[in-house]
């Protein structure tokens, strides 16, 4: 192994450049994507350092599938661009390159500097007081040391197939720790959604966070409401669309983050503890849907995440004499404006939030049964619906009912509605409250 000393970068974190032989790690060139080998020989070829780095190495190591492939090089983003034909420069405070082929696409970021390295004039600072970096090209040792964790801090060499390690990410790894490069109070006051990924790779990797860091991440947790509304869009459902989704649920609840992010959901959850059962149980059937191959849709997740508040006020409606349908309708449209300041949600997605809430009160209505099949978002609604009644709601097995209705042939469809109490069969619409609709 080679070790190289490089003086340190900030007082808090030693520097060494270590070259991990792959006799050691495993990492070979075969587990990277055809595209991202293609770009690091090209840059190579052309003279420039280039590396593939970050979170696909970890996922390899930890014997995961990476999601997608980055490379780091010390070409600037223009150059990078001119030696692809299908790539293109996006960001705008901080360059990146995206290099197409057929369906892949690789990110090529240019090696960037740490503020604190340097000369401090690049460091600016938002209006809330979030430090922001600029454009500051630097070393790859530099490029190191800016990443948040050691485990994503890592560079495989195409040619020689080491990795570079410059934090000792590849033992942190293979010891199961998730470690802060630098000081995790000022790394996350740098950017603050650094905790949110903290939760991520904890749930999802199976890694520990170190100590320090946690204790950090819990004392500093209201920092996230210095993102912006569209990024915590995106990072809840990265923090929460996997297979682990209920460890991470149950992260957001014990460090406060739900608190932070949800505040009209967590008030719901303290007066009726059920619904934290149910949020649970959703994100148990989310695991088990993603552990099958199928997919989870984000809206189904915002519906879940937001079903606390919605109901609740659902309830306050119902008691000022709203008829049912209403009531919901002024509840979904209460919940998503109240929660838009903080985690905004574009209409694509609340819409069919909205639909999934509304379906809870026209499930009951067993003698539109074959219309309610039709509906588009019948299914997640059904979903839900048996959600609800395994965090211990009592629906009069109305769950059961509707999957025995769908897996019925037409004879037996009819015959079910016309075997419903007369009440439910004989009226379009109900004229009485269903007991039904209310949750305990
Ligand atoms: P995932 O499996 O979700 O893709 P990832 O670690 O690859 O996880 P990306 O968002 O793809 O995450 O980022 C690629 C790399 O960029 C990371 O591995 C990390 O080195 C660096 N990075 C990303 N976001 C940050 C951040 N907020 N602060 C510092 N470094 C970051
Ligand atoms: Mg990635």
């Amino acid at each position: 192994m080679i070790k190289k000393f490089i003086p340190s970068l900030n007082k808090s974190s030693k520097v060494i450049e270590r070259r991990i032989p792959v006799s050691k790690h495993g990492v070979t060139r075969d587990k990277f994507s055809p595209l991202s080998l293609k770009v690091v020989d090209k840059l190579l070829d052309e003279g420039h350092e280039a590396y593939i780095v970050g979170g696909c190495i970890r996922d390899i190591l930890l014997g995961k599938t990476p999601k997608d492939f980055d490379v780091a090089t010390s070409a600037r983003p223009e150059q990078v661009q001119k030696l692809f034909r299908r790539s293109r420069i996006i960001g705008r405070r901080f360059k990146i390159v995206h290099v197409e082929e057929k369906r892949d696409l690789i990110e090529v970021t240019t090696f960037r500097g740490d503020h604190k390295s340097g000369n401090s004039r690049h460091a600016t600072q938002s209006s809330e007081g979030v430090l922001l970096r600029d454009n500051v090209y630097g070393s790859l040792q530099e490029d190191a040391v800016r990443r948040d964790f050691s485990c994503n801090s890592l560079y495989f060499d195409i040619d020689s197939e080491e990795i570079v390690d410059f934090l000792d990410g590849v033992r942190d790894i293979k010891q199961g720790i998730l470690r802060t490069i630098g000081d995790p109070e000022e790394r996350f006051r740098e950017d603050p959604v650094r905790m949110m990924r903290a939760l991520r790779f904890q749930s999802k990797l199976g890694l520990k966070l170190d100590a320090k860091s946690y204790k950090q991440l819990k004392q500093n947790i209201g920092m996230i409401r210095e993102v912006s509304s569209a990024r915590l869009f995106d990072e809840v459902i990265k923090l929460l669309l996997h297979d682990s989704s209920a460890t991470a649920f149950k992260m957001m609840m014990d460090t406060g983050l739900m608190e932070q992010l949800f505040p009209s959901s967590t008030k719901a959850i303290a007066a009726k503890p059920i619904m934290a059962k149910l949020i649970t149980a959703a994100m148990q059937t989310t695991e088990a849907r993603l552990q099958s191959g199928k997919n989870a849709s984000p809206f189904y997740l915002y519906a879940v995440l937001l079903w606390p508040a919605a109901e609740q006020e659902f309830q306050e409606q119902l008691s000022r004499k709203q008829p049912p349908v209403r009531a919901m309708q002024t509840a979904g449209d209460k919940t998503i404006a109240g929660q838009s300041s903080l985690v905004s949600i574009p209409r694509r997605f609340s819409q069919p939030m909205r639909e999934i809430w509304e379906m809870q009160n026209r499930l009951p209505q067993r003698d539109r049964a074959q219309k309610l099949l039709e509906h588009p978002r019948f299914r997640a609604a059904y979903d839900f619906l048996l959600v609800r009644e395994q965090s211990g709601e009592n629906l009069d097995g109305l769950g059961a009912w509707w999957t025995k209705y769908q897996d019925a042939n037409q004879q037996t469809r009819d015959k079910m509605v016309s075997e419903l109490p007369v009440k439910s069969s004989n009226r379009r619409r109900p004229r009485k409250r269903r007991p039904s609709s209310k949750t305990q």
